[in-house]
């Protein structure tokens, strides 16, 4: 066995992101960070180092996963810097919300291509190297409102629901390869993305959650490590939901 799994984490350095590459660094995986916007790495590296951890467990790489070519790019300079990825986690992710009415074209495709095309994207790039060495982890981050739907959100419910259609579908596929393929679909996480909302659309969907609270980055972060870690080598095709028990109103 390698000494050190690599994994690649899109979206890495955002609020989930930071999340799971502290939980999976923990666990002594070597952390690839991917981000889009120049600069916000920066304090990424900040929150790391603030953790204890140094350039010998993780890293940073900018890429714009919503297009193939810089997709392509992106994980070709990971593989050549730090070695075949073992474990991927496609996080990154945005929202354009509108209600359909008023949803344009371009909030249509930019919430499809980073959220859903970005799946392909990566995980193209990614599955050879798996299946050549029989062993492999990819972990979509999903969403609840993939499930249920969201006012204002057909895009976003759109790309979460073909993420978790991908995820089954792919699972199937490499299952014999020594390589699982799963979903967490989050609820709602105090994050950058649900700091955006106002404060009370915030107030009215946490009264909506039976533990009373939202989210935080570790409950998701926990939930990606357990399905990248040895022990979770016979869970795949699954959706973990981890939303404080919002699904059990449906
Ligand atoms: P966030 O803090 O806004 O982080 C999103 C990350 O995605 C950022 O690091 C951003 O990079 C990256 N990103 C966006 N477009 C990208 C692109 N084209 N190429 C590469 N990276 C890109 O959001 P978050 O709340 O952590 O969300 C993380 C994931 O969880 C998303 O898939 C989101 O849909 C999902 N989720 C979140 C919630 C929630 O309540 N927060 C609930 C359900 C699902 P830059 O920093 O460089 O912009």
């Amino acid at each position: 066995m390698k000494q050190q799994r690599v994994a690649l984490v899109t979206g890495g350095v955002g609020g989930i992101g930071t999340g799971i590459c502290k939980r999976l660094a923990a666990d002594n995986i070597f952390v690839v960070a991917n981000f889009v916007v120049p600069g916000s790495e920066v304090a990424f590296e900040s929150a790391m180092n603030n953790a204890g951890f140094g350039s010998d467990q993780f890293a940073t790489i900018a890429g714009d996963v919503s297009q193939y070519d810089a997709a392509e790019e992106m994980v070709a300079q990971s593989v050549t810097k730090f070695g075949t990825i073992d474990v991927l986690v496609n996080c990154a992710g945005i929202t354009r919300d509108a209600s359909f009415r008023k949803m344009t074209l371009e909030h249509w495709r930019a919430v499809m291509a980073t959220n859903l095309d970005s799946a392909f994207n990566v995980t193209k790039q990614v599955i050879e190297g798996m299946v050549a060495q029989e062993w492999g982890r990819i972990i979509n981050i999903s969403s609840v409102n993939g499930v249920k739907g969201a006012f204002g959100q057909t895009n976003y419910a759109a790309a979460k629901a073909g993420i978790l259609g991908f995820t089954k579908s792919l699972a199937l596929e490499v299952a014999k390869k020594g390589i699982t393929v799963n979903a967490v679909s989050p609820g709602f996480i105090d994050t950058p993305m649900t700091k955006a909302m106002p404060d009370s659309a915030r107030q009215a969907v946490v009264a909506t959650i039976p533990s009373e609270r939202m989210g935080v980055p570790d409950d998701i972060a926990n939930a990606v490590a357990y399905l990248a870690s040895e022990g979770a080598s016979y869970v795949t095709g699954t959706n973990l939901s981890v939303n404080g028990g919002v699904h059990l109103y449906q």
